[in-house]
């Protein structure tokens, strides 16, 4: 049998303990990489140091790990790979896919989203104010196809909605260093929560300005709470409680509509992911979520 391609992987923020909601998102993603018989991968995007207590990168490993949710590779982080990153933003300069922007907020506000510098002119050169790089979208109206969403079409508006990709501060921010870690990780489809889908079509800008392909991608409904609020450290989500992973995965299996029979909380966490494997259906997950 020829080895399957496909390359999965979770890929947290660590700014607090996993929650619930975060738990349904990596599960997700693992039941679809090994029903496809494919890899799948733990990634900390450990971007932004005043964000992320010291203390929640190993609280997220020691929970997927008390959850059985363990990667086929070592756990990659982000925070080592500037290089990765810096190299890509020269290389995005140098084919006129970025721009150097010294514009506050407050600048771009009052000029209705528009640099009132013209910095995608490249007027900024370095040694001036303290700048940002952001990338220069194309005027788009992108058509691509969800695996549990089906079709999308998203506007995306040059200029306006240009993301920063390395932030006045010097941290590499989220919209590059995701795209970039996906092609250096080789991943075929990414599964994640549905709060990231209006991010889709500017990454797919950005995944063909570095030269490579987008993946597959399937959002899933974020979870919300009695308030109807997604599950966050925001909203003060209760991080999981590691000393009940069984529990855990059968509701995050409820979660995602895949009805686990009412034993099964009695089960290991291996005979529950097993089970995960063997029954997962990607289309009975609900589309709206609760
Ligand atoms: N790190 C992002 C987050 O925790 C998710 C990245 C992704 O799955 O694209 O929200």
């Amino acid at each position: 049998m020829t080895p399957s391609r496909y390359r999965g992987r979770f890929a947290p923020s660590p700014t607090g303990p996993l929650h619930f909601g975060s738990l349904v998102a990596a599960l997700a993603s693992y039941l679809e990489a090994r029903q496809h018989q494919g890899m799948w991968f733990i990634r900390i995007e450990d971007l932004d140091p005043l964000r992320e207590p010291p203390e929640a990168t190993g609280q997220i490993l020691q929970s997927l790990e008390a959850h059985g949710l363990m990667p086929d590779e070592a756990v990659r982080f982000q925070s080592r790979r500037h290089d990765a990153y810096q190299a890509a933003i020269e290389r995005l300069l140098a084919s006129g896919n970025a721009y150097r922007c010294a514009c506050s907020r407050k600048e771009l506000k009052l000029h209705g989203g528009r640099h009132p510098n013209h910095c995608r002119e490249g007027n900024i050169t370095p040694g001036d104010r303290p700048y940002a790089i952001r990338f220069a979208l194309n005027d788009e109206t992108s058509h691509w196809q969800d695996q549990l969403l089906g079709p999308q079409v998203q506007h995306v508006t040059a200029e306006l909605d240009d993301p920063v990709i390395l932030r006045k501060e010097g941290f590499y921010a989220y919209q590059l260093a995701v795209v970039v870690d996906d092609i250096g990780q080789g991943i075929t489809d990414v599964v994640r929560g549905s709060d990231l889908l209006d991010m889709t079509a500017q990454q797919q800008q950005i995944y063909r300005a570095l030269g490579a392909e987008p993946p597959n991608w399937l959002h899933i409904p974020v979870i919300l709470n009695e308030q109807g609020q997604k599950l966050s450290k925001q909203t003060h989500a209760p991080p999981l409680d590691d000393d009940h992973p069984a529990e855990n995965l059968v509701q995050a299996l409820d979660a995602l509509g895949q009805q686990p029979p009412g034993t099964l909380g009695k089960e290991t966490v291996d005979t529950i992911l097993d089970w995960g494997v063997r029954h997962w259906r990607r289309g009975a997950i609900h589309l709206t979520s609760r």
